[in-house]
């Protein structure tokens, strides 16, 4: 036993740093060959993931804040220093635009310096990334979170609109809100909206900076090429990154668990479902995550020879293996779906976490967005965290007399997370009470809550409604 361990270890080390995350391993053999050969790296330590050496690491307190400028045409420049924007603003020579972030316009015309700026977007399902560098700087890097909400809130919309017309006596009936009869291209609310807040908060950077390429990640793995290894790009070609790829792939596809008995949380290696000593086979298709025992048990015996059992097994996971893994479905569609809007370039998911170990970044969506721009050794900014805010307070209510839900159309003043200015101090707007005469506020940052303010005494500073940033 203690034997077995120690060779693992050895061969652990030939295994991309974070493959200890996943407890398995290629089998040092099947690395020879030439299409699944990891061992061409060979790297300092196989900690887990978690336990990486971080090279680098984003610090709030010092990382530079730019001020984005805008041109008397209201056209995105470079940024500039906070300090410079506060001389410019003092002089007359330029005014505010928005607060968060600081955006300015300019009074004078300029000439155009443009540099090649790249944005680098991680969309993901409950937050998402996004990061624009130049060669040397990162210009504007936000984490974006998104809507958990809506399907909730459809349920509940859905629920009092069928109690409400069921009351009706007659109502001929409708068709066109059904599913089937949406036009192509259709995307549930829930789905729509999250594609959607993505596509705004790129949109929106587009407005401060000069972005002169988008590049998002499209999959986790680039499925086409593994099974056409040979086409292009060093890595894949040297094989390293292949390897990985494919490795990751399987772990992803059979569930970390060995294909046979189904234990989890033990080393795994790659075994091909038909021997490749009996027949040469390397596709994917043919190739399965077994733990050592029943890879053992298995050994090179073509699927005619085990016994009725394992070979009822094989056959099973034969037909797994042959189905094409598509991974987390909601998202491919999302991401398809924002590749085909922006018309931009696209990566792969095992390519960014493959890099950022490379370049010791912690696992975040920024720091995936950063890597995905092709971002380096550039020196890091602020990161903004941005929200998508419901912008209408239209609510179904019950009345006073606790039935009947009548719908709220009025808009207040003030709404729920505008930036107000009380007592020389910047607060936001918890919520609106007394028919929106009064608000409740409470300071940014902080989740207290202070006592209800009349709106007489307040100033609005930034309405919160949309894209808000923090
Ligand atoms: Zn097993």
């Amino acid at each position: 036993m203690s034997k077995t361990v120690s060779k693992l270890s050895v061969e652990l080390k030939n295994a991309p740093r974070d493959a200890s995350l996943v407890s398995g391993y290629v089998n040092k053999s099947l690395n020879r060959e030439e299409t699944l050969s990891v061992s061409c790296i060979v790297l300092a330590d196989n900690l887990g993931e978690e336990n990486q050496p971080l090279k680098r690491e984003r610090q709030d307190s010092r990382v530079p804040v730019y001020t984005y400028v805008l041109n008397m045409r209201g056209q995105p420049l470079m940024p500039t220093t906070p300090q410079k924007a506060r001389k410019l603003v003092k002089e007359k020579k330029a005014k505010v635009i928005r607060r968060i972030p600081f955006t300015i316009q300019l009074n004078y015309p300029t000439g155009e310096n443009k540099q090649k700026t790249k944005l680098g977007n991680d969309p993901g399902y409950e937050n998402g990334g996004i990061s624009i560098i130049t060669d040397e700087k990162e210009l504007f890097v936000a984490e974006l979170s998104l809507r958990m909400e809506v399907s909730k809130k459809l349920d509940k919309r859905r629920m009092y609109r069928q109690n409400r017309r069921s009351r009706l006596w007659y109502r001929p009936p409708r068709f066109d809100y059904r599913k089937k009869s949406k036009p192509t291209g259709w995307l549930a609310p829930s789905i729509r909206n999250k594609l959607d807040t993505q596509i705004r908060l790129i949109d929106f950077t587009r407005t401060i900076l000069p972005i002169t390429e988008i590049i998002a990640e499209i999959a986790s793995f680039d499925i086409q090429k593994m099974q056409k290894p040979n086409i292009q790009g060093i890595e894949y070609q040297r094989g390293t990154l292949f390897g990985y790829t494919v490795r990751n792939y399987l772990l992803e596809k059979w569930g970390h668990k060995c294909a046979y008995c189904g234990k989890t949380n033990i080393p795994l290696e790659i075994d091909h479902i038909i021997p490749i000593s009996k027949i040469p086979n390397n596709r994917i298709d043919n190739l399965t995550i077994a733990c050592r025992p029943c890879n053992l048990k298995k050994g090179n015996k073509l699927t005619d020879e085990c016994n009725p059992k394992l070979r009822k097994r094989i056959l099973e996971i034969q037909k797994k293996a042959t189905k094409s893994y598509k991974g987390a479905t909601f998202m491919n569609i999302v991401r398809w779906k924002l590749i085909e809007q922006l018309d931009c370039q696209y990566t792969y998911g095992d390519r960014t976490k493959y890099q950022r170990t490379k370049l010791g970044l912690k696992k975040s969506h920024v720091n995936d967005a950063f890597v995905i721009a092709g971002g380096t050794t550039q020196t890091f900014s602020k990161v903004y965290e941005v929200k998508q805010i419901r912008r209408n307070n239209r609510s179904l209510q019950l009345n006073r007399k606790g039935f009947k839900p009548s719908i709220r159309k009025q808009r207040y003043p003030y709404q729920r997370n505008d930036l107000v200015k009380y007592n020389n101090g910047l607060y936001r707007v918890k919520g609106t009470h007394c028919k929106g005469t009064r608000v409740i506020l409470y300071p940014p940052n902080q989740k207290k809550k202070i006592k209800s303010v009349s709106i007489k005494k307040i100033e609005l500073k930034t309405y919160g409604k949309g894209l808000s940033f923090n």
